[in-house]
């Protein structure tokens, strides 16, 4: 299996060289030059496999440069029983008829990015082994908040590693943010920008791909790789999930093996979505994936109109992992959905990074529209969909995933579409603690610091408080880093003590 890039297809390198160089030298996306195919038998003999197994099926069939030693070291190392609270790692549980919820936080983080980012650190060392002989790989991170913490957290102390930090100063959660400055390890930096999340993923991505700065770092034998959802090392644990419901859902006999089913994503940086395209090309049946936007509805226009138009507010939301106006793996799909075109994606690239807007042909939007409807929430129906939905359905969720329950009740409304359906959960209610409490009660929010919101949540709904996030309280802040957008650079090198 080889890998191309998004704006040049004349590239072709293995898995592990793409996982250890994160992004394409050109700023092009890696991609797989072809996908395996997964039968209905094929799937339904993951139904009796364990999460750590059925991962090892569908990356095998990627990961074709690694050994299977490695590959089982990889695995078996991220989705241990001491990181996942949940045995079955990511549990699928029914709401009510063809709703159900695919829970993704019962990771170390309590965030969906646990999925990925506790097995890249060991595919991005593994790879480095075969590819970046004996350099330091330093990770840098733009995060809107959950991205950092799974990616400090699953990086620290891991050798020849070093990981930087950047977030949005006011962009994210006071549970997130306490979460990053906390953060433990001896390879870890975290620092604050003056800035959005699009300002600091930008940023990261110019430092990435310019060439002074990495020979700086090469001559101190460095070099930087990305654990942002633009790594294809991000991606590919991903698509294991979607595997992993469907057998599920098999399993709880919602549906007979073949039957197709629908899966909602909270979406921001269309990474997780992707994920479920790329198991859809490879054969699962899934019917429709519907994109589910906060108030940042960048994505809710594309999939409508074909017009993407990054020139408006941006707006900083309860669901802050989603407030994000550039999405990069956009591009991943525009590449695959356009034939493999990568001169229109160069194109539309250029024309996004210019004006901030491009739009593609009717054809082109036809075709995705086959497979992605979409919707956005606002966020006046955040809040009291979280409160019918405990009310209703005694089940608490987190702001994202309240975000995606809402566009999927609109899209049955608008629809009448029946099948069976899988809604992302993509954080623990207890990251939100402040805005999933005063959702519950109906907009009053108590006068109280952020554990014994925590606590009084706990009281009232009676969910379980995820440990990591209760031992916190305990924990020393270690970082008070803040920088300009424009001075990134600058910090990289004063964080490297270069
Ligand atoms: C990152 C994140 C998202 C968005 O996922 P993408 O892959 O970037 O689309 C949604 N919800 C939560 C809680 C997240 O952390």
């Amino acid at each position: 299996m080889f890998y191309t890039s998004t704006r040049d297809k004349s590239i072709k390198v293995t898995a592990s060289q793409a996982i250890a160089q994160g992004i394409s030298e050109e700023g092009g996306l890696f991609v797989p030059c072809e996908l395996p195919q997964f039968s209905i038998e094929k799937i339904e003999a993951m139904t009796e496999m364990s999460y750590i197994d059925r991962a090892k099926t569908v990356l095998k069939e990627f990961l074709t440069d690694f050994t299977e030693e490695e590959l089982n070291y990889c695995v078996e190392g991220a989705y241990s029983a001491e990181k996942f609270s949940s045995q079955a790692v990511a549990p699928t549980v029914n709401i009510c008829g063809n709703k159900n919820i695919l829970e993704l936080w019962h990771g170390p983080t309590c965030a969906f990015k646990d999925m990925a980012l506790q097995l890249l650190p060991y595919l991005m060392t593994v790879s480095a082994k075969k590819t970046a002989d004996g350099k330091t790989i330093v990770i840098l991170v733009a995060t809107s908040g959950d991205t950092g913490k799974a990616a400090l957290e699953g990086f620290k102390n891991v050798a020849d590693t070093k990981i930087l930090v950047f977030y949005p100063v006011d962009g994210v959660s006071p549970m997130q943010k306490l979460q990053m400055l906390t953060q433990e390890g001896e390879n870890v930096s975290v620092c604050a920008i003056n800035g959005n999340f699009d300002d600091a993923q930008s940023a990261v991505k110019t430092i990435f791909t310019d060439s002074e700065i990495k020979a700086e770092l090469a001559a101190k034998n460095m070099m930087f790789s990305s654990a942002n959802s633009i790594n294809w090392g991000r991606l590919v644990p991903q698509i294991v999930y979607y595997f992993s419901t469907y057998c599920d859902m098999i399993s709880m006999g919602n549906i007979k093996a073949g039957e197709e089913i629908n899966v909602v994503v909270p979406t921001g940086n269309f990474g997780n979505i992707l994920a479920g395209y790329y198991a859809k090309k490879m054969g699962l049946p899934v019917k429709m994936l519907i994109c589910a936007s906060n108030s940042n509805n960048v994505l809710t226009d594309f999939l409508k109109t074909g017009t993407y138009d990054r020139n408006r507010s941006f707006y900083t939301t309860t669901s802050p992992s989603m407030d994000i106006l550039i999405s990069s793996n956009l591009e991943r799909l525009l590449y695959h959905m356009s034939g493999e075109n990568d001169v229109l994606v160069s194109d539309l690239m250029k024309q996004l990074s210019e004006n901030g807007k491009y739009s593609v042909s009717e054809n082109l939007i036809a075709e995705i529209q086959k497979t992605f409807d979409a919707g956005f929430t606002p966020e006046c129906d955040v809040d009291s969909t979280i409160k019918e939905h405990f009310e209703k359905y005694n089940y608490l969720c987190d702001t994202h995933t309240a975000v995606a329950v809402k566009v999927y009740e609109d899209y049955v409304k608008r629809t009448g579409d029946d099948v069976q359906t899988v809604i992302d959960s993509t954080a623990s209610p207890y990251k939100f603690s402040k805005s999933v409490l005063s959702a519950v009660l109906g907009g009053k929010t108590p006068d109280l610091d952020e554990f014994d919101m925590v606590d009084e949540l706990n009281r009232i709904t009676g969910a379980d408080v995820p440990e990591p996030l209760a031992n916190l309280k305990d924990k020393p802040v270690r970082f008070d880093n803040v920088c300009n957008k424009e001075n990134m650079s600058e910090m990289v090198f004063k964080l490297l003590n270069l």
